[in-house]
C-alpha cells in the first residue's frame, strides 16, 4: 500500500512537473530555430560591420545598419542618447523583468586586413579595422534580441528585452556617461557579450579598473641659449612627474598597473617649451585601489609643477570599473553553454585554424571542441568600460567562440578571421546561449531574486562612484579626423546589404 501511494505521488508530481519542463525546452527550441533560420542574416550584419571598420564615436554606418535592422524587426531604437551620436539603445516589450544585452561595435586604428589572408595585407593601407572582432557583436546581439522577442510573443511572456551598443569601448569612453544618464536604472539584469576564442562565462571580478587622464603643464617660453633663466620648462615638469611616479612604484600593491605616453615633449631643443603633456593610465584589481594610486599621481603632478614653477591642468580621458560578474547568472549561463555546446567544426576549419596558428607562430592547438568549465576564468589586467554597468545592475558575461585560440586581439592577425565560417558558426552558438539565458532571466523570478541578493551584498561592500567630473562631456570628436581620412577609400569594400530577420 505504502509503496503504491508513493508511486502515485511520484506519478502525480511527474505529471505536474513534466509539462513545465517541456514548455521551457519548447521556448528555447523556438529561439534556437529562430537563430538557425537567421544564420545568414547574423553573418550579413557582422560582416557588413567588419568592412565598415569604424573607430569609436564614429560608428555611424554601423549604427545606421543596426538601427534599420532592429526597427524592421519591431524594436524601438534610440540613436544618439547621452549626447553621443553613435550611442544606440534598442528595446522591445514593456515593464519588468527588463533584461539588457550590453556590447560594443568599434574597430581599432591600423587594423585593416584582407580576411583569410595569413600575410599582412591591409584592405586600405593604414586604415582602421576589426582586429578584435567587435563586428561580430552586432549580429549576435541583434539576432538574440529578435529571437527573445519571438519567444515572448508566442508564449505571452511579460517584460522587456533591450540592447545597449555603447560607443568607443576601445578607448573606455562611453559607459560612465551611459550609466550617468540613467539607462540602467530600471533594468533588472544585463548580459555582457564579447567575442572570445572559447564559449565561456565566469563570475567575480573578471578584469581591471582603469583611470585615464591627460596632464598638461604650462610654463613660460624663452630662448634656450640667450635667456633660459627667463623660461619655465613645462617638459621638465613632465619628466619630473614621470620620475616621481617611478619612485612611487615600489610602494604600490603588486596588483597595480600604470603606463604613460608623452604626448607633447617640446618643439626643438633651443626653445624652452611652455607646454608639456603626459597621458596616464592607472589600473588596479579594484576601483578604490586604482583611485588611491590615481590620487597619488595627481599629488606628483602638483609636486612637479611646484619644482618647475609651472602650472598644470588635468583632463579626464576615460575610466572603467572592473567587470563584476554575478555568480547566480553565471551558473544559469553555464547550463545554457553546456546545452548549446561549441559548434561542430569541420576538418577544413580545424586545419585552417592549425595552419593559421602555425603561420602566426602560436601554439598549434586548433579550435576548442569543448566549452570552458565555470570557474576557469582568471581576472585579466585589461579593462572594459562596461564594468561601470556591472556595479549598478546585476551582470552576466558571455564569450562566444568566434576567433582562433592563441591569436591575441589588437594586432592584425586578429583581423584575419572575423568574417570566416569559424566566426559565423561561433556567432550562431553565441546567439543561442544568449537567447537561452535571457529567457532564463525573463522567466525565473527565483534566478533574478538570487542575482539581486548577491548583487546587493557585493555593491554594498564596494559602492559605485562615478569617475566622471561633474562637467565632463563625451568626446564625440574622438577618432573623427582618422575616420574621415580613411572612410572614402574604405567605402569600396562595403557589402551594401540590408539584413532582415524572419
Ligand atoms: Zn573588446
Amino acid at each position: 500500500m505504502e509503496r503504491n501511494a508513493r508511486l502515485t505521488l511520484i506519478l502525480t508530481l511527474a505529471i505536474l512537473v513534466l509539462p513545465l519542463a517541456g514548455r521551457a525546452d519548447e521556448r528555447k527550441q523556438l529561439a534556437f530555430d529562430t537563430i538557425d533560420r537567421n544564420a545568414a542574416q547574423i553573418a550579413d550584419i557582422s560582416d557588413s560591420i567588419f568592412y565598415f571598420g569604424e573607430l569609436g564615436m564614429q560608428e555611424f554606418e554601423t549604427t545606421k545598419l543596426l538601427k534599420g535592422t532592429l526597427e524592421a524587426a519591431g524594436f524601438r531604437v534610440e540613436l544618439g542618447g547621452a549626447d553621443m551620436p553613435t550611442n544606440l539603445w534598442a528595446e522591445w516589450g514593456s515593464g519588468h523583468p527588463k533584461i539588457a544585452i550590453v556590447t560594443e561595435v568599434d574597430a581599432l586604428p591600423g587594423g585593416s586586413q584582407k580576411p583569410l589572408d595569413f600575410a599582412r595585407a591591409p584592405l586600405v593601407p593604414g586604415a582602421p579595422g576589426h582586429m578584435e572582432g567587435h563586428n561580430t557583436h552586432g549580429g549576435v546581439a541583434s539576432a538574440a534580441a529578435y529571437a527573445v522577442k519571438q519567444v515572448m510573443q508566442r508564449y505571452n511572456l511579460p517584460g522587456t528585452v533591450a540592447i545597449s551598443f555603447g560607443p568607443a569601448e576601445e578607448q573606455l569612453a562611453s559607459r560612465p556617461f551611459i550609466v550617468r544618464a540613467g539607462y540602467f536604472k530600471d533594468v533588472d539584469a544585463i548580459i555582457y557579450l564579447h567575442i572570445g576564442p572559447v564559449l565561456a562565462t565566469g563570475y567575480g571580478l573578471t578584469n581591471y579598473a582603469a583611470i585615464s587622464s591627460i596632464f598638461t603643464f604650462h610654463g613660460k617660453t624663452a630662448h634656450g641659449a640667450i635667456n633660459p633663466w627667463d623660461g619655465r620648462d613645462a617638459v621638465d615638469a613632465v619628466e619630473l612627474m614621470d620620475i616621481g611616479f617611478d619612485k612611487l612604484r615600489e610602494h604600490l600593491h603588486p596588483t597595480y598597473r600604470a603606463h604613460r605616453t608623452i604626448t607633447n615633449g617640446g618643439i626643438q631643443p633651443n626653445i624652452i617649451p611652455d607646454i608639456g603633456q603626459i597621458w596616464w593610465f592607472v589600473r588596479d584589481a579594484n576601483m578604490p585601489d586604482a583611485k588611491a594610486t590615481y590620487d597619488k599621481l595627481v599629488k606628483i603632478a602638483e609636486g612637479a609643477a611646484l619644482m618647475t614653477g609651472t602650472t598644470y591642468d588635468v583632463k579626464y580621458a576615460a575610466s572603467a570599473w572592473p567587470q563584476l560578474v554575478n555568480r547566480s547568472i553565471a551558473e544559469a549561463i553555464q547550463k545554457d553553454i553546456d546545452m548549446v555546446g561549441v559548434p561542430a567544426w569541420t576538418e577544413e576549419e580545424q586545419a585552417f585554424a592549425r595552419d593559421f596558428q602555425k603561420s602566426a607562430n602560436r601554439p598549434v592547438v586548433g579550435l576548442r571542441t569543448k566549452p570552458e568549465a565555470l570557474g576557469e576564468r582568471h581576472q585579466s589586467a585589461s579593462s572594459n568600460d562596461n564594468g561601470d554597468v556591472s556595479w549598478v545592475v546585476p551582470a552576466g558575461l558571455l564569450n562566444f567562440p568566434a576567433s582562433v585560440p592563441g591569436v591575441e586581439y589588437h594586432e592584425w592577425h586578429a583581423a584575419v578571421t572575423p568574417v570566416s565560417s569559424i566566426s559565423h558558426k561561433g556567432q550562431v552558438a553565441g546567439a543561442k546561449v544568449l537567447v537561452a539565458s535571457i529567457i532564463d532571466l525573463l522567466t525565473s523570478p527565483d534566478l533574478l531574486a538570487k542575482a539581486r541578493a548577491e548583487f546587493a551584498v557585493e555593491s554594498k561592500q564596494t559602492p559605485y562612484f562615478s569617475l566622471l567630473p561633474a562637467d565632463a562631456t563625451p568626446d564625440v570628436d574622438l577618432n573623427r579626423a582618422e575616420m574621415d581620412k580613411y572612410r572614402p577609400a574604405m567605402r569600396q569594400f562595403y557589402l551594401n546589404k540590408t539584413p532582415r530577420f524572419d
